[in-house]
């Protein structure tokens, strides 16, 4: 049976210009671009599209490898992995009934999981400089960068990016986890699809990335390390809004103004929402150990119970349904 992942050695010239949904046509499916260079520099991963609805790391990729592609001698060798181009033709993060293409990396036993574990493995011998994987939101957040290890390359890779950097370590199965187990690893957050400046923010950071030869925390740099702990998911089946007056379905609803709170400390006991017969628990912290009881219930309000940072806040109920709500972090550092 045919690879599921294609492995080529040149970066075809109709995806220097395509748009997104034209992807699949080009390349059919997940493919690994290798671009040998002539510098010493050791090689860099970029990764994009492993939600085929998040777009900007594409055409930032496009500028940059235009960028490889002219200037001439003194290029670092390239690893470009692009994912789901599939979901891409159809500006969906994946398929119906296929996996999410960021939680297949470990220990996942589908066909297209066991051959991105392959390579994984094989990314353990290419002694990487950096693994760069590009992504987009739903809500609206500020630029951050995300990384799985405190180690100053780590923290200096995504500091490049700017001020806020979110330590996770779940899911495992994600590439930039994953890879943070080999070589400094980021996994960019560019805000919407949509946002202008999307494109530009990721294209300049690989710019700068790339011509480094070392990675190290700045002395003088300013940043802030959040940490997740943990994911708000609704239970299946729950009919909700938002806003601030229930339609005739609605269990519960949220604030019309949630994606505001991305990134904002709230305070304790701070309402995010409120359901329709007290009681209900309709709504779960998917807490890492240690933490239950985050969301609680208040005469009918929704109330987050600690002092904690959101992220990711989304209205997109598709994106509610695939994956969660959002997600809920601590300041670490
Ligand atoms: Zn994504």
């Amino acid at each position: 049976m045919a690879d599921l992942i294609r492995k080529i050695s040149r970066f075809p010239e109709e995806l220097l210009d395509c748009k997104v949904e034209d992807v699949h046509d080009v390349l059919s499916g997940p493919t690994l671009i290798r671009l040998v260079g002539d510098s010493s520099l050791p090689p860099m991963l970029i990764s994009t599209l492993l939600h085929g609805n998040e777009h900007s790391g594409f055409y930032a990729l496009q500028r940059f490898i235009r960028q490889w592609l002219n200037q001439g001698t003194n290029h670092r060798t390239l690893l470009v992995f692009i994912g789901n181009t599939a979901a891409a033709a159809q500006n969906l993060r994946f398929l119906p009934n296929e996996p999410d293409f960021n939680r297949i990396w470990r220990r996942m036993d589908t066909p297209i999981a066991r051959e991105a574990t392959e390579l994984f493995e094989s990314f353990k011998d290419e002694q990487l400089f950096a693994a760069i994987d590009i992504h987009n939101n739903t809500g609206e957040n500020p630029l951050y960068s995300c990384v799985s290890s405190l180690d100053p390359r780590h923290l200096g890779l995504a500091n490049y990016f700017g001020e806020f950097i979110v330590y996770f370590t779940h899911p495992e199965s994600s590439l930039s986890c994953s890879m943070a187990g080999i070589c400094p690893s980021v996994t960019l957050e560019c805000g919407k699809s949509s946002h202008p400046d999307a494109v530009e923010s990721a294209y300049q950071y690989l710019m700068k990335v790339n011509a480094l030869d070392e990675l190290k925390l700045p002395d003088s740099n300013r940043h802030e390390v959040f940490q997740t702990i943990a994911r708000i998911r609704l239970k299946s089946d729950v009919r909700y809004s938002f806003g601030d007056r229930f339609k005739d379905a609605d269990d519960l609803i949220f604030n019309e103004t949630i994606e505001a709170l991305n990134f904002k400390l709230l305070d304790s006991e701070a309402v995010i929402g409120r359901y329709k017969k007290p009681g209900s628990i309709l709504l779960d912290a998917m807490a890492d150990k240690g933490v239950e009881g985050l969301l609680v219930e208040r005469n009918g309000d929704i109330v987050i119970r600690e002092r904690l940072v959101p992220s990711m806040l989304t209205k997109d109920k598709r994106v509610i349904s695939q994956d969660c709500l959002g997600y809920l972090m601590i300041k670490k550092q």
